[in-house]
C-alpha cells in the first residue's frame, strides 16, 4: 500500500500486513462547536483505519483533544466562564457531533490535561540535552541548537517568522514548551519552573509517545498544522532522541468561496449545522468526492449534489441489473491502496450502481460508513397487488394494471418487470 509522505514529498510503500500501523492525528482544540473543515481529518483518519483493517493490518488510531490552549483561555475569558468548564463542554460537543457521522471513534482520544507529568518529564529531558532553557518561568525550545529544524515543512530557519514574539527568548525562532501562568488564565499546574501550563506543541509529542511509543508509522492532521505545529512536535521528539513519526499524512483544507475555512477568518460553518441541514450521508459522500490531500470547496450546491448521490446509492436496489461488464473489486482495492484515492473509488461505486451491481456497491459503502439499509420483504398486501397486476396484464387489461401499479407505489414499493417476463418488488427507502 502506498501513502504520500508530506515530509519527503513522495509516495512511500507501507510495511506489509499485519504491520502494525500506528497512527497519531491532531484533533481539535475545543472551545466552540467544530466547523465542517475540522471534521475532515476525523473522517479521513476513521476511513483510513477502516481500510488498513480491511487490508489485514493491525491498526491503532490515537486522535487527541487539545483542552489546554491559548484559544481556550481567550474564549473562556470572553464568555466569562471557566476555561476547564468551556473545554469540557466543547469536547462533549465534538464527541456528540462526530459520533453522528456514524464512523465509530478512534482507539484512544487523549486530552492534554491527562499527560502533564509526561510533558514535564519530556521538557526536563530537552533542558538536559541543551535543547531547551528556562526564562522567568517559561521554558523555550532552542531552535538554533537543533540542526534538523525545518526538515518536515521545508521552511529554512532564517526565513521563519518569529513564533510568538517575546523578549524572554534567546532567538525569535524559539517556541514555548512551558508557559508561566498569566493574569487571565484560570488553570495551572506545578512544574520545576513554577506554576504554569504546557505549550500546544509539546502536548502532542507527549500524547503520541504515551499511546503509541517513541516510534510510530503515521502522523496525520490538517495541512495547516505542518508548520509550525508539526515541525515543532518533530523537533521536540527527535531532539529528545525519539524516532517519532515515520511518515506524515496531511489532509488538504476545506475552502469556503475559495478561502480556507478558519475561525480567525470567520467564514465557518459548524459540523452541527451541516449535519442538521444535509445529514451524515451527504457529508460522507461530499468528503469521498475529494482526494484527502487536496483542497475541497464547500458550498450549498456541493452539499445538495452530495445528498442526491447519497439518495441514489440508498436506492441502488431500484436499478435493474444491466449485465453490462464492470470493473471488479480488485479495481477498488487498487485505487484505495494507491494513496487512498477515494474520488476514483467513488467513480467505481457510480459504475456499480448504474449497472445494478448492488453486491459490490454495498461492500464499498460499508467501508465508508454508508451501509445500505436492509431490504425488507414485501408485505402480503403488496404481494397480492403485484399478483393481481400480473393477472391484469396477462389478459391485456392495461388500465387495471396501471391502477394497481399506482396503488403499489403509494405503499412505498416499486414493481419492476424483469427481462425474463417475471417481476420483482423493491422498496423505496
Ligand atoms: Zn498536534
Amino acid at each position: 500500500m502506498l501513502l504520500y509522505d508530506s515530509s519527503t514529498r513522495q509516495k512511500v510503500e507501507l510495511p506489509p500486513p499485519p504491520g502494525p500501523i500506528r497512527v497519531y492525528v491532531c484533533g481539535p482544540t475545543v472551545y466552540q462547536r467544530i466547523h465542517i473543515g475540522n471534521a475532515r481529518p476525523f473522517v479521513v483518519s476513521m476511513w483510513m483505519r477502516q481500510w488498513f483493517a480491511e487490508r489485514g493490518y493491525e491498526v491503532k488510531l490515537v486522535e487527541n483533544i487539545t483542552d489546554i490552549n491559548d484559544k481556550i483561555y481567550e474564549a473562556a475569558a470572553r464568555q466569562k466562564m471557566g476555561s476547564a468548564e468551556l473545554a469540557e463542554q466543547a469536547a462533549q460537543w465534538y464527541i456528540d457531533d462526530t459520533d453522528e457521522l456514524g464512523l465509530g471513534r478512534p482507539d484512544v482520544e487523549p486530552r492534554a490535561t491527562e499527560v502533564i507529568p509526561e510533558i514535564v518529564a519530556l521538557i526536563g529531558e530537552l533542558i538536559e540535552r541543551g535543547l531547551a532553557y528556562e526564562s522567568r518561568g517559561d521554558v523555550y525550545f532552542r531552535v538554533p541548537a537543533y540542526p534538523g529544524y525545518g526538515s518536515l515543512s521545508g521552511a529554512q530557519p532564517d526565513d521563519m517568522i518569529a513564533q510568538e514574539p517575546s523578549d524572554l527568548k534567546e532567538d525569535p525562532r524559539d517556541f514555548a514548551l512551558w508557559k508561566a501562568t498569566k493574569a487571565h488564565e484560570d488553570t495551572e499546574w506545578d512544574s520545576p519552573w513554577g506554576a504554569g501550563r504546557p505549550g500546544w506543541h509539546i502536548e502532542c509529542s507527549a500524547m503520541a509517545e504515551k499511546h503509541l511509543g517513541p516510534e510510530f508509522e503515521i502522523h496525520g492532521g490538517g495541512l495547516d498544522l505542518r508548520f509550525p505545529h508539526h515541525e515543532n512536535e518533530l523537533a521536540q521528539s527527535r531532539g529528545a532522541g525519539r524516532p517519532f513519526a515515520r511518515l506524515w499524512a496531511h489532509n488538504g483544507m476545506l475552502q469556503l468561496s475559495e478561502e480556507k475555512m478558519s475561525k480567525s477568518v470567520g467564514n465557518i460553518v459548524s459540523l452541527r449545522e451541516v449535519l442538521d441541514t444535509y445529514g451524515r450521508e451527504a457529508i460522507l459522500v461530499f468528503f469521498l468526492g475529494g482526494h484527502y490531500r487536496g483542497p475541497l470547496d464547500y458550498s450549498d450546491e456541493a452539499m445538495k449534489a452530495a445528498r442526491t448521490v447519497a439518495d441514489d446509492f440508498r436506492n441502488a436496489r431500484l436499478v435493474i441489473p444491466t449485465g453490462a461488464p464492470v470493473r471488479d473489486w480488485d479495481a477498488f482495492v487498487s485505487e484505495l491502496d494507491d494513496d487512498f484515492n477515494t474520488p476514483a473509488a467513488l467513480a467505481l461505486m457510480h459504475e456499480w450502481r448504474a449497472a445494478g451491481r448492488v453486491d459490490l456497491l454495498m461492500r464499498a459503502m460499508l467501508l465508508f460508513g454508508l451501509p445500505l439499509p436492509l431490504h425488507p420483504d414485501a408485505p402480503q398486501e403488496v404481494m397480492d397487488l403485484a399478483d393481481a397486476r400480473s393477472a391484469a396484464r396477462a389478459v391485456r387489461d392495461f388500465e387495471e394494471a396501471d391502477r394497481l401499479r399506482a396503488e403499489i407505489e403509494a405503499l412505498g414499493w416499486e414493481m419492476q418487470d424483469m427481462p425474463d417476463g417475471g417481476f420483482r418488488l423493491v422498496a423505496r427507502l
